[in-house]
């Protein structure tokens, strides 16, 4: 096996530039709650493969399934010939997400991709153009989620022009809008679509119940049932993009479930397929069922390898009750962070939700119409320090002044403990 060094020297010769990676190390394995990297070096994993591997790599129930189908089949099309296993995932993501309301899904291979697929049912559903999003907002890299994403560099800086009819609204942001109510934010929200956007020419009202790359943001009480109250009366489709808070991260299944909402569709992937590349769009089956045969699709989507995983890594959160289980490491990091945030005042809030959890560092005493000063540079640096001691942390936000922890569910309590530990000493340095 090569060295990380070696590996980084052919890296450079034969890998784009533009896809950037956190650490230099080369990983060589990893497991529950850690990463092992070709020289041997061990990392406590507080990232996940950014909330992907929710049951921990390698969850032995996802390799028996994966090496059981790989030897049948891996691959038919299910456009072409169908098999068994994307249909179990369909009924499971109809049984898992919010609501009891009859429901249809449609399999795909990335989160990108289930939100583009969640905007073409809304608007043909609707026959309405618009798609409103958030301040901070993130949706992935493909042209249609580029313009949907609200953060310029890196995602966005010289890759337009970007697809048309997406419109921003602000976001509860209860750090920085001055400790608005959710309602009061919501009502601030509807104004800006309702006259700039125009009810009737919305198709879709898209968010995520708690942000992810914009800075794991957990908009106040009512914010979310408002706005999702306002698309029903309106007839838009309300759609949550819960491909990072879903599958047990924040506690529930989805994340919409902790404020009683029911989203009309449901964009899924990171969480749900252990590692395998999976995405779906759940949701009332009378907007998914109004597009016409062949109009949702793709060659890989559903892949039978994945579905496996997914079935397989379903039945994991299930059996190890991985909901109880984020909620458990809520309950040991929350009161570390909390303890860190008392020591150091550069921390100007802990939040999120189950094992979704942040800081956001931001400049002492220093504060603007946007509330505390963010510090990215602080941020990096902790950041940098947490990963030469061993720590995978990643960082967030508009500002990039966020440090997120997105542990394996499956996580041991030693390593969280551990991992709270380099922490520590990294802000301490
Ligand atoms: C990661 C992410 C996406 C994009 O998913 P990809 O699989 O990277 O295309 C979309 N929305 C949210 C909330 C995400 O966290």
């Amino acid at each position: 096996m090569s060295s990380s060094a070696e590996l980084h020297k052919r890296r450079a010769a034969a890998v784009a530039r533009g896809v950037g990676s956190v650490i230099s190390s080369y990983v060589e394995r990893a497991g529950g709650g850690t990463l092992v990297d070709v020289d041997g070096r061990e990392w406590v994993d507080f990232a996940a493969g950014i909330a992907v591997t929710n049951v921990g790599n390698s969850a032995p129930r996802v390799v028996a399934a994966v090496r059981e189908q790989v030897e049948r089949f891996t691959h038919t099309c299910f456009m072409v010939a169908p098999y068994e296993q994307y249909v179990a995932v369909c009924e499971q993501l109809a049984a898992l997400t919010p609501g009891t309301f009859d429901k249809r899904s449609a399999l795909f291979n990335s989160g990108a991709e289930a939100v583009e697929n969640a905007v073409k049912v809304a608007r043909h559903a609707t026959g309405r153009p618009a798609v409103v999003v958030f301040d901070h907002a993130y949706h992935g890299r493909t042209n249609l989620t580029m313009a949907m994403t609200a953060k310029s560099m890196p995602y966005k800086h010289g890759f337009g022009p970007f697809a048309p009819e997406v419109y921003r609204a602000p976001m509860s942001y209860p750090l920085r809008d001055g400790g608005l109510s959710g309602v009061d934010a919501a009502v601030r929200a509807i104004e800006v679509i309702e006259k700039q956007v125009g009810a009737s020419n919305v198709a879709a009202v898209l968010i995520e119940p708690i942000q992810g790359e914009g800075g794991f943001v957990v908009p106040a009480p009512g914010f979310l049932p408002a706005i999702a109250a306002w698309a029903r009366e309106a007839g838009a489709v309300f759609v949550a993009d819960e491909i990072q808070t879903g599958f047990c991260r924040t506690g529930d299944w989805f994340a919409s479930s902790h404020e009683g909402v029911e989203p009309d569709l449901v964009a899924t992937a990171k969480g749900m397929a252990g590692g395998l590349p999976l995405a779906g769009v759940t949701g009332r089956a009378e907007l998914m069922d109004s597009v016409h045969p062949g109009g949702l699709g793709g060659t890989y989507g559903g892949n039978p390898i994945a579905c496996a995983a997914a079935l397989a890594a379903i039945e994991t959160m299930r059996e190890l009750d991985l909901c109880a289980a984020a909620r458990r490491i809520e309950s040991v990091l929350r009161p570390g962070l909390e303890e860190l945030a008392a020591r150091h005042p550069a921390i100007g809030e802990v939040r999120g939700r189950g094992a979704m959890l942040a800081i956001e560092l931001v400049v002492p005493g220093a504060s603007g119409p946007t509330g505390p000063e963010p510090d990215p540079v602080t941020t990096a640096r902790v950041a940098l320090a947490c990963h030469e001691a061993g720590l995978l942390v990643l960082t967030c936000g508009t500002h990039g002044n966020v440090l997120r922890f997105l542990p394996p569910l499956v996580i041991s309590d030693e390593h969280l403990a551990r991992g709270l530990k380099i922490l520590g000493s990294a802000l301490a340095s």
